[in-house]
C-alpha cells in the first residue's frame, strides 16, 4: 500500500498557545501557508491557565535568591517584555476585541526596612534598560494605593504593568489566525518530527504534513518534540497554580507583588481577585497531573491578606493549575537551532503570557528567513 503524499505548507507550527497562535497569525498576514496543530484545544494549558499579569519588571524573588548577576543577565528581557505590552494594547485595536488589557502599574510592595535596598538597586538597573519605575516611600505608595496594609514602608512603582484577560486572549487570536488564512488543527498531536530534504514532515494523529520550515511553540513540551530531531533543550514544566475570588467591588487598581513573599494580586475586569505569584502545584500521585497544593493555597492567601486587608471578605470560589514552562537561567528560548536548517524555537519562561505578541513576531520573522530587529543572541537555544 502507497502512502498519501503528505499536505504540503510553508510552515508548520507546532503548538496552540498564544505563542504559536500569535506566530501563526503574523504568519498568515505576510502571506505564508501555515497550518498549527494542537494536541487538544487552542489555548487550553499554560496560555489559559495563567494568571494575566503583565509583567515589566525584573521578579523580585529571582532577583533577591538568584543575585545581581544573574539579574544583569536577564537584563535584556526587560525591553522585550515593554514591548511586548505595547503589543497587548496594539492587540485590542487591531482585533477589535477587549482583551481587557489595563495597565495601571505594578506596585512591589515592602513591610520591613531591611526590604527596600535590593529594591532600590533592582528599580537602578530596571532604569538602566529603559523602564521608568520609581522607587516608593511610603506616603507615595500609599497615598497611590490607600488599599494596602498600614504596615508597608515602601516599595516600587513599574508603570506599565498590569493585566490582561488570558480567557479571552487564545480564542481572540486563533479566530484572527483563521481570518488571516492559518490551518489550525486541534486534537492534531504530534507523534514524529523528520527532516525530509531541506524540510520537514510532521507526523500526526490526524495524518501527515510538509514544510520547509517548523516553529516549535509547544511550551514545557519542546523538549519531547526537538529531541525527536536529537536536539535536546533544558525546559522544564513545573505545575503552578493560582486562586480567584468571587467578584467584589472595585478595590485593587494596581497589579501588586509583596517584596517578603511570592504574591501577585490584581482585579480582573468582573471584579474577582487573582492571587497567585508563582506558587507551586503538586503532581497528583495517581494522575501524574498537576493537582493544587493546599497548604500552598493557604500560605498564598495568607501573604494576600495581610499586604491588602480589604480582600478578607471576599470568598474564595477556586483553584486551579497549570504547567509553566522554565529555563534554566530563566531567560527566554527564541531562535534557530543550530545545525537543523528551518527549525525555530520559542518559549518565554514564566512570562510567556506578557511575552507572547513579541514572540509570535519574533518566530513568524525567523520562520520567514527574516533578520529580526531584537538582538536574540541572549536568548539563543544555542547557548545551554
Ligand atoms: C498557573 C500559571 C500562572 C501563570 N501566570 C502568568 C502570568 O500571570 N503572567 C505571565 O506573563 N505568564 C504567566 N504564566 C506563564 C504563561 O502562561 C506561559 O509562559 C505561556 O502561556 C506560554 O505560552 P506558550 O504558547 O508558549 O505555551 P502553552 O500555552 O503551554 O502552549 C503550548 C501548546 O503546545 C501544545 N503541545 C505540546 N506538545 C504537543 C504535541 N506533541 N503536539 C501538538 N501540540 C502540542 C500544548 O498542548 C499547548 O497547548 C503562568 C503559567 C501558569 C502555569
Amino acid at each position: 500500500m502507497t502512502r498519501r503524499p503528505p499536505e504540503r505548507f510553508d510552515v508548520i507550527v507546532i503548538g496552540g498557545g498564544l505563542t504559536g497562535c500569535l506566530t501563526a497569525l503574523r504568519l498568515a498576514q505576510a502571506g505564508a501557508a501555515v497550518v498549527l496543530v494542537e494536541q487538544y484545544d487552542i489555548g487550553t494549558q499554560a496560555s489559559g491557565r495563567n494568571a494575566g499579569s503583565l509583567h515589566g519588571q525584573i521578579q523580585h524573588e529571582p532577583f533577591v535568591v538568584e543575585g545581581e548577576g544573574w539579574a544583569r543577565e536577564w537584563a535584556p528581557c526587560l525591553g522585550l517584555l515593554k514591548d511586548a505590552i505595547a503589543g497587548w494594547h496594539a492587540l485590542s485595536d487591531e482585533l477589535g476585541v477587549d482583551l481587557e488589557v489595563r495597565t495601571k502599574g505594578g506596585l512591589l510592595v515592602a513591610d520591613d526596612p531591611a526590604q527596600m535596598p535590593a529594591i532600590e538597586r533592582k528599580v537602578a538597573l530596571e532604569r538602566e534598560h529603559g523602564i521608568d519605575s520609581q522607587v516608593l516611600g511610603r506616603d507615595e505608595l500609599l497615598a497611590l494605593a490607600p488599599y494596602l496594609d498600614e504596615r508597608v514602608v515602601g516599595g516600587e512603582l513599574c508603570p506599565i504593568e498590569g493585566k490582561a484577560s488570558p480567557i479571552v486572549a487564545a480564542p481572540a487570536i486563533a479566530g484572527a489566525a483563521a481570518g488571516a488564512g492559518a490551518d489550525l488543527r486541534r486534537h492534531t498531536p504530534v507523534r514524529a518530527l523528520e527532516r525530509d530534504g531541506n524540510g520537514f514532515v510532521v507526523t500526526t494523529g490526524r495524518g501527515r504534513l510538509a514544510a520547509r520550515r517548523v516553529v516549535v511553540a509547544a511550551g514545557a513540551d519542546i523538549p519531547r518534540i526537538t529531541r525527536m530531531l536529537g536536539v535536546d533543550l533544558p525546559v522544564e514544566g513545573p505545575p503552578m497554580q493560582v486562586n480567584v475570588t468571587e467578584p467584589v467591588e472595585p478595590l485593587v487598581g494596581h497589579l501588586v507583588y509583596y517584596a517578603g513573599g511570592r504574591l501577585t494580586l490584581k482585579q480582573a475586569a468582573a471584579g474577582s481577585l487573582l492571587i497567585g505569584g508563582g506558587w507551586p502545584a503538586r503532581t497528583h500521585p495517581v494522575t501524574g497531573r498537576p493537582a493544587v497544593d493546599l497548604e500552598g493555597m493557604r500560605r498564598n492567601l495568607a501573604i494576600a491578606r495581610s499586604v491588602v486587608p480589604a480582600i478578607g471578605g471576599a470568598r474564595l470560589l477556586r483553584t486551579w493549575c497549570g504547567v509553566n514552562n522554565a529555563t534554566p537561567d530563566q531567560r527566554p528560548i527564541i531562535g534557530p537551532v543550530d545545525g537543523i536548517d528551518g527549525l525555530v524555537v520559542g518559549t518565554f519562561p514564566f512570562l510567556g503570557f506578557t511575552a507572547s505578541p513579541v514572540m509570535g513576531d519574533l518566530l513568524a520573522a525567523l520562520a520567514l528567513g527574516r533578520a529580526p530587529e531584537r538582538d536574540l543572541a541572549p536568548f539563543s537555544p544555542g547557548r545551554f
